[in-house]
């Protein structure tokens, strides 16, 4: 007859806490108990651990006592709630719970009169809980007729070391298992997070340790499985704390499982998987609130996730220590010299990246131990640091490890890239780099509060085929309400691509309408009229304190004050795609100033509109710079209501008419005189130039106005179109004399190495600006390799449709779908 398989139930905190919890677990172990003999091993009440620890504090004798009336009422409530079932047992079972209080009693105030907590105290002191909690566990079981056995830890779960981090042996505690499992009890109850040394004290597995006791049992006892029995459904492909659309994985391997745990999943202590996969005991992650899920099962040779990466996971709470100096270079053994530095004190290290020039190592350690991690490397090169072989040791706190993880992705080309661009995304810079040989892993080191932030969009990224985006527009004018229209008219088509394009925000300078999850763009005008008052630093301060998203701000105003805060809004992780002029022409300082600050965050910063609205003109230059052409000289009609009026008076049309008739056909700023002044033109101009790579200021560009100087263009706006005839005669002289030459009159800014002009200049028939009339935008570029003809886009460069095109189409560069795998959450 085969022997009865053994199968070790972990419950957890939660799982333990309280009259009902309680029964749960009761009935999932005489459950099991039909088909196995059980090991249970349970956790002390949630919170109980807590309160017993006290952040390591040594408490006054008051304050140790109102500690210990605490920990006898949370337990004296449970059995009272469940002194009906316990029955007889109810009363010898007061009588241990008072014993272990009077302990706890007797060692704190022991701490207290000494004003220390030695740490062996200490590990005494934090047992109490599970002591606790497994003799109600026991008291229960009996009543229901299980027969448990109580197994004490310190006898059953050899240990030894660190009071308070101790390491298991194994032989000592295979040994005694053993003798268990040959008894005739068919029912244990062990008490998890410590265990005995040779000499019977007390010492602590640490924080979160029952998981490791039930894995050291599993292995001991050569369970065919281990169960942990939790408050989730299993080991999720992230912290489903952090990502809300994080999914139970219904399986890992032990190796992802490893990492997965090693790296912030706190679900499986760290320690977990090493004792049973070496004998290749399954571990099933499950609810104890949920029994019914199947949750996770950690296994051998499970068959790799389709995208590679089977989660995510994140670790707070991390120093990186950098060495760096000339003496580094070539020497043997500094990071043999290093790494034994820091075993030497007991400091675990977390992450090593070493530069392949050998000039410097770079390692992460928990905060805690980060300035031991500094002293032990001062202690063992100090002469190196004195001839300054050594730089001086950089230690930065603040830091945690985000890393994927994923059996499969060594057989997968750019999740890597994937990764690194999804953090670039959400702004989130990248201190330093780890992968391990394994290829079962990437990490990134970043500032905690980023990471905290990108995790939910690297899931997105992994697991999901759709990538939000969400837009934060301010403006809500003709370009700005053509961009909702286009968006909207779009929206479907994108989101059948992979991108969520959503409009969280939009704003005028007076109101704004915030909507985490995307307004509704059938009515955004009622929601914004209900909107609240527009405060930028108030939507800035929601969005970063909000889900987290990748967030760009969309400018179509003309607002000098808002083009000021730009830098704020790289700070505050915002991607900036602009149609506002006045940010790149503000001073060469601001200019870069922005590239800067939105560099350093990895964030974006588009202005294809800010020249010929949606023809690409910016992306073009740029692109000529990049290969190495040289512009030698660009002229453009850059201003549609310039084109406008300039080829009407070619026609033949007195000036004050063509003014007119560009106002009404919306050609011009309400004002037309922002346009005549030649201003509008002359930004674009120095925008142009300073892509070019020229440095200068807004005064530099020499503008010539439409209007010549003598003529009085004061007053309101009635009153200077009623002036204007003053002009229609001498404009109608000059374009006569240029027409009996074949020429004709153009509105054009140039740039050449001999500086920027705006103003008007006479074509002939051979130029191609001839043509370029009734709102049409033209830029001619004869550079190195255009020449004797000139490279020349054109089309119409002015209108809130084509500029609002613009401005999506740098939205779309953010992101661009389509461009992502598909990748589906499994079933
Ligand atoms: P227990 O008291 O049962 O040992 P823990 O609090 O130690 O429970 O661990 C469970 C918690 O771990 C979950 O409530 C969840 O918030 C957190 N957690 C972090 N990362 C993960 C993950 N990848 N999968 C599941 N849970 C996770
Ligand atoms: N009760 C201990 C703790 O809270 C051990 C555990 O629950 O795993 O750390
Ligand atoms: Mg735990």
């Amino acid at each position: 007859m085969q022997p009865t398989p053994i199968r070790v139930m972990k419950f957890g905190g939660t799982s333990v806490a309280g009259a009902g919890r309680l029964r749960a677990v009761a009935d999932l172990v005489a459950a099991a108990r039909a088909t196995h003999r059980v090991c249970v091993v349970a956790s002390a009440m949630a919170g109980v651990t807590n309160l017993l620890v006290n952040e390591g504090r040594v408490p006054d004798p008051a304050a140790a006592d109102r500690l210990m009336d605490n920990f006898r009422d949370l337990h004296a409530e449970v059995v009272e709630a469940l002194a009906e079932e316990l029955g007889a047992s109810a009363a010898p079972l007061r009588g241990e719970l008072g014993e272990l209080e009077a302990l706890g009693r007797r060692l704190l105030h022991g701490m207290a009169l000494l004003e220390e907590g030695p740490p062996a105290v200490r590990a005494q002191v934090s047992s109490l809980g599970e002591r606790a909690s497994c003799a109600i566990l026991v008291g229960l079981l009996a009543a229901r007729g299980l027969e448990p056995r109580y197994l004490d830890p310190v006898a059953h779960v050899r240990v030894e070391g660190d009071p308070l981090q101790a390491r298991p042996c194994l032989a000592e505690t295979e040994r005694s298992f053993a003798a268990v499992k040959a008894g005739a009890g068919d029912l244990w109850v062990l008490p998890g997070f410590f265990g005995g040394d040779a000499q019977g004290r007390i010492l602590s597995l640490g924080r979160g340790g029952s998981d490791h006791s039930a894995a050291l049992a599993a292995a001991a006892l050569d369970a065919d499985l281990l169960e942990i029995w939790t408050d989730v459904d299993g080991l999720y492909s992230a912290d489903p704390r952090l990502v809300p659309e994080a999914f139970p994985l219904p399986e890992a391997s032990f190796e992802e499982a490893m990492e997965l745990s090693f790296f912030g999943a706190k679900v499986l202590h760290p320690k977990t998987i090493p004792p049973v996969r070496e004998r290749g005991i399954p571990v099933r992650v499950c609810s104890a609130f949920d029994p019914a899920h199947p949750g996770t099962v950690i296994r051998e040779a499970v068959p790799p996730p389709p995208s590679g990466v089977r989660g995510i996971s994140f670790l707070r709470g991390l120093s990186v220590v950098n060495l760096t100096g000339p003496g580094m270079l070539g020497v043997p053994g500094i990071a043999g010299r290093v790494f034994g530095a820091l075993a030497r004190k007991g400091i675990s290290v977390v992450l090593i990246t070493q530069s392949s020039s050998e000039l410097s190592i770079c390692f992460a350690v928990r905060q805690a131990d980060g300035p031991g991690a500094v002293a032990a490397i001062q202690e063992a090169f100090p002469a190196e640091l004195a001839a300054g072989f050594l730089d001086p040791l950089d230690l930065r706190d603040g830091l945690s490890v985000l890393s994927i993880v994923g059996d499969g992705m060594r057989t997968r080309a750019g999740v890597a890239g994937t990764f690194f661009d999804a953090l670039a995304e959400v702004g989130c810079n990248v201190v330093a780099i780890a992968q391990g040989a394994s290829e079962r892993i990437i990490s990134a080191v970043v500032e905690e509060a980023e990471g905290a932030r990108a995790v939910p969009h690297i899931h997105r990224r992994f697991f999901q085929t759709q990538v939000v985006v969400d837009v934060h527009l301010l403006g809500a004018g003709n370009v700005g309400g053509s961009l909702l229209g286009q968006i909207h008219r779009q929206q479907a088509k994108l989101a059948a691509q992979g991108l969520d394009l959503r409009v969280a925000t939009v704003a005028t300078s007076r109101r704004m309408r915030l909507d985490a999850k995307g307004l509704d763009l059938d009515h955004w005008r009622e929601d914004l009229a209900q909107g609240e008052a527009m405060d930028l630093d108030r939507l800035m301060a929601v969005v970063r304190n909000g889900p987290p998203a990748l967030s760009v701000l969309v400018d179509c105003t003309t607002s000098g004050e808002l083009a000021s805060r730009y830098p704020d809004l790289f700070d505050a992780g915002f991607h900036v795609v602009t149609a506002n002029k006045k940010a790149n022409s503000a001073s060469q300082a601001f200019y870069r100033e922005l590239r800067e600050r939105s560099s350093k965050k990895g964030l974006r910063f588009l202005y294809e509109a800010n020249v010929g609205a949606g023809l690409p003109i910016i992306d073009t230059v740029k692109n000529l710079v990049l290969t190495g052409d040289r512009v030698l000289r660009a002229e453009g009609i850059l201003s549609g209501s310039m084109s406008y009026i300039l080829g009407l008076l070619g026609d033949g049309v007195p000036l004050s008419e063509a003014v007119r008739s560009a106002k009404e056909s919306g050609f011009t700023e309400p004002d037309p005189r922002d346009d005549l002044s030649g201003m509008d033109v002359a930004r674009k101009l120095l925008i142009l130039a300073r892509e070019l790579g020229m440095e200068l200021e807004l005064s530099d560009v020499v503008v010539e106005g439409l209007l010549p100087p003598e003529f009085d263009a004061s007053g309101d706006i009635p009153a200077f179109l009623a002036r204007l005839p003053e002009l229609d005669g001498p404009f109608r002289e000059r374009l006569t004399a240029l027409k009996a030459e074949g020429k004709t009159l153009r509105y054009v800014g140039s740039l050449s190495d001999s500086g920027c002009r705006v103003g008007l200049l006479p074509v002939d028939g051979e130029h191609p600006f001839m043509a370029i009339k009734g709102g049409e935008n033209a830029l001619a570029l004869l550079t190195e390799r255009y020449q004797p003809h000139p490279m020349v886009i054109r089309g119409y460069g002015a209108g809130a449709e084509v500029t609002a095109a613009g401005v999506l189409a740098d939205v779309l560069r953010l992101v661009p779908p389509g461009a992502r795998p598909s990748r589906r959450r499994p079933a």
